[in-house]
């Protein structure tokens, strides 16, 4: 039989079969992955070969179908291990907000180069729209702009109004949604809204809620009335990056890749080198100053960018 894994426990899996039923499986024997140190052989999203055990209730998988893509962070104790996070994602959507708690476009860069870097296409979603400030919509404007232009389709709504999310909602059935972005900028809600049948706990409802308290390691991914997923990602601050070398930082940035050719030398890291055409991009305002200011940190490893490197 097959089917697609939808919630992971560590020994144990979800797998929604093809069929339409829910069986818990086991992993039989060891998993050869292709070229990846993983913490976990299989995540949410992976597609799996498996058989009925002799009871006839669970069941043993015996394959992992090859993955169109994965999303990984770094395993949190063993520094060289990795730890998949989620597979075969058709779109990613990143849930900010411009009001509280605000998100930081170093934070949204990063997502979007881990995006690129594992070929999953990328949505940034403005929420909270009904509580901004004047400013906050000047800015709203300009980095939709600023994103659109990029590649990334961007949407403003409000998680709370139903009416806001109905597109999300069309948008996102049929495929596998991956959604993340900071606690408390109302992912839960959106998800909520998208699927009320789900019923996450969000931060209104739930008391016990603050920030730090997910300790969840594994990511869920919901099953859609209409069809497809949602995969909801606890804790992303360390999401990605691991496998990004230094000088291969400006393929994932589309409108340096773009211009690379240009630059005197084939080696050039458009940090101090003369004749830069990314440099001389970000002086004339065809590059935003924002997105080679993230570009710089990462390359430069202060603090911020220093976890992201190695
Ligand atoms: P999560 O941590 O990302 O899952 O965030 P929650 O869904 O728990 O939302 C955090 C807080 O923001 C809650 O108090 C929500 O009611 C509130 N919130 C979510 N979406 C919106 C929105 O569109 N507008 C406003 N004003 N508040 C929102
Ligand atoms: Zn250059």
């Amino acid at each position: 039989m097959i089917g697609t894994i939808i919630k992971s426990t560590g020994s144990w899996y979800t797998v929604l079969a093809d069929d339409g039923q829910f069986i818990e499986c086991r992993i039989k024997g060891k998993f050869r992955m292709e070229g990846i140190k993983a913490t976990n052989p299989l995540a949410v999203g992976d597609k799996v070969d498996f058989d009925m055990d002799h009871d006839n209730a669970s069941g043993i998988i015996t394959a992992i179908h090859k993955r169109k893509n994965y999303i990984i962070r770094k395993s949190v104790n063993l520094s060289k291990q990795t730890h998949i996070i989620a597979a075969n994602i058709d779109r990613a959507y990143l849930l900010v907000t411009l009001a509280q708690p605000r998100t930081s476009l170093g934070f949204v860069d990063r997502f979007l180069i881990t995006a690129e870097a594992y070929h999953i296409p990328a949505s940034i979603v403005f929420n909270k729209v009904d509580i901004y400030t004047e400013e906050g919509l000047e800015e709203l404007k300009r980095l939709t702009e600023l994103y659109s232009k990029l590649g990334y389709t961007c949407y403003t709504l409000s998680a709370l109004k139903e009416s806001d999310v109905t597109f999300l909602r069309n948008k996102m059935a049929n495929s596998v949604n991956l959604v993340s972005g900071h606690s408390g900028v109302g992912k839960s809600t959106l998800i909520n809204s998208i699927e009320p049948s789900l019923s996450l706990k969000t931060a209104a409802l739930s008391e016990a809620h603050n920030k730090g308290i997910h300790t969840t390691t594994f990511a869920e991914m919901y099953p859609l009335k209409a069809g497809g997923f949602i995969i909801d990602t606890p804790g992303i601050k360390e999401l990605g990056l691991v496998a990004i070398e230094k000088k291969e930082l400006a393929h994932y940035f589309p409108e340096m890749d773009a211009i690379r050719h240009l630059c005197k030398f084939s080696t050039c890291v458009h940090l101090t080198e003369p004749k830069c055409a990314v440099i001389e991009a970000v002086e004339n305002g065809t590059i935003a100053e924002s997105r080679y200011i993230t570009y710089v940190t990462i390359m430069t490893g202060d603090e911020l960018g220093k976890k992201y490197q190695d």
